[in-house]
């Protein structure tokens, strides 16, 4: 695409991502100066098509950024009522108490909510303040100044030949330019994955871990429906295989969020966490309260779990990483979305100051040092050896070691064990296939528990046929050569969409085969794969799943 001519268009701040960290910053940009020309650019076909949360939403953001969002008519309408935490059996369940957890643990106070309708209402709000908001933008490039410094983005390049070439009908799409750029594209955002390369942000810092998040709404028997309750369990079916836990929240409308959330530092390449998420509904708890009930819609999302160690460096010259592009989720509350609004909400008021001054393209050193020192770090300080000591010691230790920890740190702002490691990557934390047994899963029944295509449907995901795989691969070789013998190709079971196939046919070679159609954008093959050969590119725009009220 080098040769391409484009148009350009200059803003003071261009905004990649419409979820809560790009929305928040464009709405405080815009209530500091109401003549700031800001631009958000999203891939999804709308606002909140691409967004999947589990979710409860701690307040705390959006009271800083709209301090009357009840009387705006801000969708937060079932407040927590309930809080409930088991230990599983594979037949029964231990309820864990709730008075020997720390209070940042608690619910109360907090809503269920669906993410995407809280950003659909966001976009509305920054439109009737002026913001340029456009859907189905996927943002491709990073446009770089004389020195090196970050300009803007390549937005809305539509109808590339299939070899990725330009062909008659390619739209050539826009560069847009800005005094700063915000890159608010979430978890493994890979604008952001190209600007912690190219600055090296990641230096000093701890690498970042994830989870994979899968989630369903199911419409149940009113009957069994308790608005405002929340589970959460851990347990079984993952035992010692890996990390991870279920949450069943009831929303409106007699509808619940059933999800499952498995670490992506497990071991054994055998594991599949997608059969673990439908072996998981057959649990006796789980599978009363879904039966006669019918699931609705599906999704997945990688999650950040690095946490405070985690965090890299977040601005570069010109340019800006918010919310998860960072990784700001408080792993034992499972909550981002309240660190992403405070991100947004920080940048902004630092991009503002600085244009103030006259100033551009250089970096906002201080909204770096408002995360870190500010409410986010605080949020996530108190929480940091949660996860290494989960990864390191397991789920008991954990959680007896992990809550006396985060109680010091809650009442005396100290930890026994000072800032844990993670070590790792995930990539690097999966073993050899021959080290492991394989698992076996049941077959889904097709009422409570579902194959993975099937699934997929429910996402209402679509990628044009026509358009190059956004899922490229650095090696051709590698998934038959390396991963097949050595890790029993794992993308065919860590995918949560089932893009990835090795198809064997007697007499033939092995073929490693991407169904990139079906990608639901969760991020995990481009954050899993142990030989790191799959890059995942943004598609064009209004490709990918279609969430209803993820
Ligand atoms: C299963 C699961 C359960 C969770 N549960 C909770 C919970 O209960 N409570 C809670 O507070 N948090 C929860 N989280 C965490 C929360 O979802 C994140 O912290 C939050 O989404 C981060 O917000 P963000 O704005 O940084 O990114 P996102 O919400 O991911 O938004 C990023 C947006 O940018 C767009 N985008 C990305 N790249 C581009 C590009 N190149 N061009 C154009 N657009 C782009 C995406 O389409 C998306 O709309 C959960 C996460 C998962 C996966």
């Amino acid at each position: 695409m080098g040769q391409i001519t484009r148009e350009s268009m200059e803003y003071d701040v261009v905004i990649v991502g419409a979820g809560p960290a790009g929305l928040s910053a464009a709405i405080r940009l815009k209530q500091l100066d109401a003549e700031c020309s800001v631009v958000v650019l999203e891939k999804g076909s709308e606002v909140g098509a691409h967004i999947l949360s589990g979710a409860v939403l701690d307040p705390v953001g959006l009271d800083a950024l709209i301090p009357d969002w009840k009387k705006k008519g801000a969708p937060l309408n079932v407040p927590v009522k309930d809080d409930n935490f088991y230990m599983l059996g594979e037949g029964g369940k231990i309820r864990v108490p709730n008075f020997p957890m720390p209070p940042l643990m608690n619910n109360h106070g907090n809503y269920i909510v669906s993410m995407g309708n809280v950003c659909r209402w966001m976009a509305e709000q920054a439109e009737e303040l002026g913001v340029e908001i456009f859907p189905g933008m996927a943002c491709s490039e990073l446009v770089y100044g004389d020195n090196g410094e970050v300009r803007g983005v390549v937005a809305g390049v539509f109808g590339l030949e299939a070899d990725g070439s330009i062909g008659e009908g390619t739209e050539p799409g826009m560069e847009l330019l800005g005094k700063y750029v915000f890159l608010s594209e979430g978890v493994r955002g890979s604008l952001s994955q190209e600007v912690i390369g190219k600055y090296n942000l990641g230096e000093g810092h701890e690498p970042q871990k994830y989870g994979l998040g899968m989630k369903e709404i199911w419409e149940i028997d009113p009957e069994k429906h308790r608005e405002g309750s929340v589970t959460h369990t851990m347990g079984w079916p993952l035992g010692k295989n890996a990390g991870g836990g279920s949450f069943i929240y009831h929303l409106e409308n007699n509808q619940v969020y059933v999800g499952f959330v498995v670490h992506l530092n497990y071991k054994n390449p055998h594991l599949f966490p997608y059969m673990e998420f439908q072996r998981f509904k057959h649990h006796p708890m789980v599978a009363e309260l879904l039966e006669g009930g019918k699931r609705i819609a599906y999704g997945a999302r990688a999650i950040s779990e690095g946490g405070y160690q985690s965090m890299c460096k977040m601005v570069a010259p010109g340019v800006a990483l918010l919310g998860c592009s960072v990784g700001m989720v408080n792993v034992p509350r499972i909550k981002g979305n309240h660190n992403a609004m405070l991100s947004g909400k920080a940048a902004a008021e630092a991009a503002y100051a600085a244009i103030q001054d006259g100033r551009s393209s250089d970096e906002l050193s201080d909204y770096e040092t408002e995360v870190r020192e500010g409410a986010i770090g605080q949020d996530l300080k108190r929480v940091r050896n949660v996860k290494p000591l989960w990864s390191k010691k397991g789920l008991i230790t954990s959680l007896v070691v992990g809550g006396f920890d985060m109680w010091t740190n809650t009442l005396a702002g100290f930890s026994l064990l000072g800032t844990m490691g993670h070590g790792k990557t995930d990539a690097e934390a999966t073993e050899k296939a021959a080290l492991w047994n394989p698992i076996d899963y049941p077959k889904p029944d097709g009422k409570l528990s579902f194959d993975r295509l099937t699934n997929v449907a429910f996402s209402f995901t679509n990628h044009e046929e026509s358009q190059p795989a956004h899922l490229k691969l650095r090696d051709s070789t590698v998934p038959i050569a390396v991963n097949l013998p050595e890790y029993a190709e794992p993308a065919q079971r860590y995918c949560p969409a089932g893009v990835y196939e090795v198809v064997e046919e007697v007499g033939k070679d092995p073929k490693f085969v991407i169904n990139f159609q079906n990608c639901v954008h969760c991020k995990t093959c481009d954050i899993k794969d142990p030989s790191q050969n799959i890059h995942w590119t943004v598609p064009q725009g209004g490709d990918g799943p279609n969430y209803p009220n993820m």
